[in-house]
């Protein structure tokens, strides 16, 4: 809530003039004269240059699954560094840390003996199941050549880099870029019959990728029927299954991972933001026996695919102190007991609002508000600054709800008296 400066914090001197900063996803005219800036955090609070204090309503963008502020995972960071921040992971060199974090994340994988290819973020973990795949196809296909088409959902949100936006769900995100992957084709996202119809009527598809629960594109939960009868349909097909876990891994749905949850039995997993709850880049793709044998046969040769920070040192000692508070504190649990009391209180602060018109929950700490009128909902965001909340809005015009899963039954309450305070204002 407004309150006393933040005595941490240096005074402000350019409220309304912006750095030099470009910021993503941002009208740049607007922001380039008044940037939100923000000095610290603290579990699921962060607080602004002028101390004002704000409930974390969206775990930054989806990834401080632990919260902030953890010393722990600063000092185990700060510890690397000076030890040895970064090599490569290149041919046969790697970062100690990095092969202790991939075993971690191998045992808790929703797929048995998987093997683990780091990337430096969501993004990467995207474009690098693309060529994966294609490249598995061709090894295993007799005449070498394979088969490159993809499926994605409907609203599906894949990252931004070429490969990614070629996989958008999400219209608006593929807009201005002729030349995209021509072979693309989009399922219809919760209709189980179109989707496999649709699969049915392409040849050459390689695999299909589907968020386990829709993020950016809304939080649409398609249920776990049609997840399944997806992933049926791809085995019958002989089409790999991609579970983009980016958002729904690490925790966020009550379970270490959504396709554990569901039981989708994926090929791949790729995963990234609650790896290191976001305190250094990082994320990776987790991959099945079936896809990694071949890579990993006598002859397969090099796979001319990595990045510098794939394996990064500083990242793998912060994923490490990371996943061990995630098991301390069984965060998973965590989320699973609270989740329904998060939805039912997000309900009741916003049912008799008529600026809302709906909440829309997945498992765990996963929710839209949604605004009646999509076009308020910037004004939305404004109002519920002044009343100590920080969301953003996601496509459609909804409200981000996605908490650090360390929030508590009283954070749960503020939240969602806050909300209603704020919202409240619009009238
Ligand atoms: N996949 C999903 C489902 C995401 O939600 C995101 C980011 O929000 C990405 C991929 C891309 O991750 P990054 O922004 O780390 O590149």
């Amino acid at each position: 809530m407004p309150n006393t400066p933040d005595p941490t914090s240096p005074p402000q001197t350019n409220a309304d003039s912006g750095s030099a900063l470009w910021h993503g996803f941002a009208d740049m005219s607007v922001v380039s004269r008044s940037e939100f800036v923000l000095t610290r955090g603290e579990g699921s609070r962060v607080w602004d240059r002028l101390g004002n204090e704000y409930l974390d309503a969206t775990a930054g963008l989806w990834f401080a699954n632990v919260g902030h502020g953890r010393r722990v995972i600063a000092e185990a960071m700060a510890e690397q560094a000076a030890r040895l921040a970064a090599y490569s992971s290149f041919g046969d060199v790697v970062v100690e840390p990095a092969t202790r974090l991939a075993d971690e994340v191998a045992a808790l994988a929703p797929i048995p003996n998987a093997r683990v290819f780091f990337t430096s973020g969501g993004s990467d973990s995207v474009d690098t199941a693309i060529k994966m795949i294609r490249r598995w196809s061709a090894l295993t296909s007799p005449d070498g050549r394979g088969r490159t088409g993809l499926a994605v959902l409907t609203h599906g949100y894949h990252g931004m880099h070429q490969g990614g936006t070629a996989l958008s769900g999400i219209p608006l995100n593929r807009e201005g870029n002729p030349g995209l992957d021509p072979d693309v084709v989009q399922l219809a996202h919760g209709d189980l019959d179109a989707a496999v119809a649709t699969l049915d009527a392409t040849p050459g598809l390689a695999a299909v990728f589907a968020e386990p629960v829709t993020g950016a594109g809304g939080v649409h939960f398609a249920g776990q029927d049609f997840l399944t009868g997806l992933r049926k349909a791809c085995a019958e097909r002989d089409i790999l299954f991609v579970a983009d876990e980016v958002i729904t891994g690490f925790g966020r749905t009550g379970a270490w991972f959504a396709s554990g949850l569901l039981g989708l039995d994926p090929d791949l997993v790729l995963c990234a933001k609650g790896l290191t709850s976001g305190y250094s880049p990082m994320g990776a793709v987790l991959a099945s026996e079936r896809i990694w044998a071949p890579f990993y046969a006598e002859g397969a040769g090099v796979w001319r695919h990595g990045y510098t920070y794939g394996g990064h040192g500083v990242s793998a000692a912060a994923g490490l102190a990371n996943l061990e508070i995630m098991r301390s504190e069984q965060l998973p649990d965590h989320v699973a007991t609270h989740a329904a009391t998060l939805h039912d209180t997000l309900r009741a602060a916003t049912a008799q609002l008529p600026v809302v018109s709906e909440v829309r929950t997945a498992p765990g700490y996963l929710a839209a508000v949604q605004l009646a009128d999509p076009g308020r909902v910037n004004e939305a965001i404004a109002a519920l600054r002044t009343t100590g909340v920080l969301t953003r809005a996601l496509v459609g015009g909804g409200l981000q709800i996605s908490p650090p899963l360390t929030l508590d039954t009283a954070e749960i309450a503020e939240l969602g008296e806050r909300i209603a305070a704020g919202l409240s204002t619009l009238g």
